[in-house]
């Protein structure tokens, strides 16, 4: 592909939200109740179509927060998800509710400070790129990593959890320290679909590829605006953040163009 502008930012700068989670078997009935068996699922779409009420017209993740890891943070480090529904995953990456009850418990680390790169590796659209993400390469993650472990287990230890859970699924969450925290993180976080920041706003073309309007430094008429302008990561979910540059967008297109 013949170089136009040679940008050595374009799809560095990569940035994510990883979260873990831990399941735990449950005293009360869960979702897992109504959806784990075909004649439940076949019945709770039923009702959907029907009503459009029931599990299916909510979302998986039923009770979410941002929380500080620590009373010394000035700000929520953590956002937390709460699942009612425990499930297994097949080889084939299928989720397989489990027939008994069980909840999930999941924790993700704000504001990741590791960095990746998309990168294309063929000229043809049709070979997929080159993802690094790259995650958990600074102290910081590490240390981020291990405070998820530790949130989810002083939200397990209170007095309302424990009241409704049975036993812990593996790997059990209560019985990992520091050490143990880290590794699982690096075994089983994953993604939330995040991805953001591989074509970021800056002030120069050696360390950004938009300008502050959103326009590609040093070529005329081309913007960029999606999730890949963040200058880093938004500390939650990424969609309205989204939406809101394209808003902001539209009036500096407006205004530049009159
Ligand atoms: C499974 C999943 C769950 C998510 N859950 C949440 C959530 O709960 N809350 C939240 O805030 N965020 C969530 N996100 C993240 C959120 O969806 C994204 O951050 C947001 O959509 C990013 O917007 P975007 O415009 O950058 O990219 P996109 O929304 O991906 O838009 C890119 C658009 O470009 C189009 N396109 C691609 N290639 C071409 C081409 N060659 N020519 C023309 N058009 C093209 C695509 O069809 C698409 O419409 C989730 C993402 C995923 C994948």
């Amino acid at each position: 592909i013949p170089v136009v502008r040679d940008l050595p930012e374009v799809g560095q700068g990569l940035q994510d939200h990883l979260a873990v989670s831990y399941q735990f078997a449950a005293t009360e009935p869960t979702l897992n109740t109504q959806l784990g068996g075909m004649l439940g699922k076949l019945m709770m779409g039923a009702k959907y179509l029907l009503t459009r009420s029931g599990p299916l017209s909510v979302p998986v993740n039923q009770v979410g927060g941002f929380v500080r890891s620590s009373p010394d943070n000035r700000f929520p480090d953590m956002q937390v998800y709460f699942n009612p529904a425990s499930y297994a995953m097949t080889s084939s990456g299928k989720a397989v509710l489990d027939r008994t009850p069980g909840f999930q418990i999941s924790a993700q680390p704000c504001r990741p400070t590791s960095r990746g790169r998309i990168e294309i590796v063929s000229p043809d659209p049709r070979v997929a790129p080159s993802i690094q993400p790259n995650s958990l390469s600074t102290d910081v993650d590490k240390s981020a990593a291990i405070q998820a472990g530790k949130v989810l287990q002083r939200f397990a230890a209170t007095g309302s959890l424990k009241s409704v859970t049975s036993r812990a699924k593996t790997p059990d969450l209560m019985a990992l320290d520091d050490d143990g925290l880290l590794a699982d993180f690096k075994q089983r976080a994953s993604t939330v679909y995040h991805p953001t920041c591989t074509c970021r706003m800056g002030r120069d073309d050696q360390t950004s590829v938009l300008d502050a309007r959103l326009r590609v430094h040093g070529v005329g008429g081309v913007r960029v605006v999606d999730a890949s302008a963040f200058p880093n990561i938004t500390s939650g979910n990424t969609n309205a953040p989204t939406m809101m540059l394209a808003m902001r967008a539209a009036d500096l297109i407006l205004e530049d163009a009159s």
